[in-house]
């Protein structure tokens, strides 16, 4: 019942059509929405004490958290997925009774919590938790070995969520101002988290407690733990806030590959900030970790797999010869530092503040060492990937993310919309901005939305409508007619009237702004309609 109550709610209150095809469950809205269990309360701090057992997939923790009370309330949510178990919650020693429902738990908080107040509660947790089958796209532990039999060991989990591992309030909404992250494993085991490793702590059970300390807001699938017989070395960035410390880790026997292939990272570094602004995260370092996976944005930590070769995993995604210029790695996941970890967004279903802005920021790296042309070529070349099977937008409060033309469609927005500003110099400073106005915190799609159009004073409302929440293409339809040029959108959302360029008879790029209406230019002698590649839109020829 309680099932089916959901499903109709959700129906009514969703206008979007493709949200039908979509079944949801209790779990989900509790897991992806502000819960009023949630809401009251604002995160502070987490210290995240854990201990890992790679002989048997083993781990026992706890997690202290500190919140500010925000309302009076008294039921606190907690999140932890099956099947780890909690044995313990306690305010001020005091032990608390709580009740699970799916992967929350519900926190009878005893003493009364008077709004102003900073509170927190321990709790103690442990089990094998879930493996991951395809990290990072599933998510959960991955344990794997080196080539020495030794434990390579490593989590990843967005969209699962941090949960998957440890109890945290299991939505982005919220992010505490800092954290402590200890880690104890087996030696000689090392484990690479997020932020400053402050200390060694040397056990007498033949373990080492890894204490790392983030000085700045973490999204939760943003904290990870990575554990290896790593070998590591540093170095610095002069960069535009002073000096960044740049540490990178990787196995022994990929040391010689590791030093070559991770010369990527400070030109990369050099580019991302030329484009956004300052790395967000100088007092917590930058460092680059192999995984036994494909790699993740995990903030301050980038995880890779990659292979140690160029491209994605050797191809080019753009098949335009760009893709192999760099490691798609090094790039794509640092670039989320500025569009995932620095702007991060409050919803899943708005996943694409993280991936459009990430996918682009690949082509402005291209055209930051290869040229303007480079960089369109790149992005253009990406659109073959793209699908059209739904909006990229997902479906709110639910944790459902839309469709993976976040990518490649996105980016290629993106350019579109550069196109319009068709000022270079505004354009960076708009992405600059952005950096800026949302500096370390969660935004919601309309935010972004709003923020570009203000700043380029252009009302881009009807782009995003369209490449944001319907799966159409617009098409520029033309009909020539003796002396004159016919044109009009069609395939596009209601209002939609975005300007494009067409070569105009001097052979130049000239700007006509289509609406679904025919439009006239009066021509001589238009040999073939040309209209500029950088825009993402389909071109047609009417006869009749
Ligand atoms: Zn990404």
């Amino acid at each position: 019942m309680k099932f089916l109550a959901f499903v109709g709610l959700f129906l009514i209150t969703q206008s979007n059509l493709f949200a039908q095809k979509y079944t949801f469950t209790h779990d989900d809205t509790l897991r992806g929405s502000i819960t009023q269990e949630r809401a009251w309360w604002d995160l502070e701090f987490y210290h995240l004490n854990v201990r890992i057992n790679p002989a048997d997939s083993s781990i026992k923790g706890s997690v202290n958290i500190r919140y500010k009370v925000l309302q009076s309330a008294q039921v606190l949510q907690v999140d932890l997925q099956r099947p780890l178990t909690i044995q313990r919650i306690t305010q001020d020693g005091k032990e608390l009774d709580f009740r699970r429902e799916g992967n929350a738990f519900f926190v009878t908080l005893q003493k009364p919590q008077s709004r102003g107040n900073q509170e927190s509660i321990l709790v103690e947790y442990s089990g094998k938790p879930h493996v991951a089958k395809r990290a990072p796209w599933d998510g959960g532990f991955s344990w794997k070995k080196d080539k020495e039999g030794l434990p390579f060991v490593a989590t990843s989990c967005q969209g699962l969520g941090a949960s998957v591992w440890w109890p945290c309030k299991d939505h982005m909404y919220d992010e505490p101002d800092s954290m402590q992250i200890s880690v104890t494993v087996p030696k000689p085991l090392m484990d690479i988290s997020n932020g400053r490793l402050r200390r060694i702590i040397d056990n007498n059970d033949n373990t080492r407690t890894f204490e790392w300390y983030v000085q700045n807001p973490i999204n939760n699938y943003g904290v990870n733990v990575n554990i290896g017989n790593y070998v590591s070395w540093t170095d610095t960035l002069k960069g535009e806030k002073g000096t960044l410390d740049l540490s990178f880790y990787a196995l022994t026997e990929n040391l010689e590959k590791a030093k070559s292939q991770f010369q990527q990272v400070k030109p990369m570094l050099r580019a991302f900030e030329h484009w956004f602004g300052p790395y967000p995260f100088y007092e917590d370092g930058y460092k680059l970790v192999e995984v036994p996976y494909l790699g993740m944005e995990h903030q301050s930590s980038v995880t890779y797999g990659n292979g140690y070769q160029n491209g994605y995993l050797g191809r080019d995604l753009s098949a335009t010869g760009w893709g192999l210029k760099w490691d798609f790695i090094i790039i794509h996941e640092s670039g989320h530092e500025w569009y995932a970890n620095n702007i991060t967004y409050k919803d899943v279903a708005d996943m694409w503040i993280h991936e459009s802005f990430t996918n682009y920021s690949e082509n402005l790296y291209t055209e930051y060492y290869f040229g303007k042309q480079a960089g369109s070529e790149y992005v253009i070349g990406c659109r073959k990937l793209i699908r059209n099977d739904k909006p990229i937008i997902g479906i709110y409060n639910v944790n459902h993310s839309g469709s993976g033309d976040m990518y490649y469609k996105g980016g290629n927005m993106l350019h579109t919309i550069r196109q319009l500003v068709d000022n270079d110099e505004k354009w960076r400073q708009v992405l600059r901005g952005m950096n800026q106005t949302f500096y370390h915190q969660t935004v919601t799609t309309r935010q972004i939305e709003d923020y570009m159009s203000q700043q380029t004073g252009i009302d881009l409302s009807k782009v995003f409508d369209q490449y944001l929440r319907d799966t159409k293409i617009p098409v520029l339809e033309y009909k020539i007619e003796k002396k004159k040029l016919l044109y009009r959108w069609n395939n596009c959302v209601e209002g939609f009237a975005m300007p494009v360029k067409y070569k105009n008879e001097k052979g130049e790029w000239e700007k006509i702004q289509p609406t679904s209406d025919w439009k006239t230019l009066k021509i001589k002698k238009l040999g073939e309609f040309e209209v500029d590649k950088n825009f993402y839109v389909d071109v047609k020829k009417v006869t009749s």
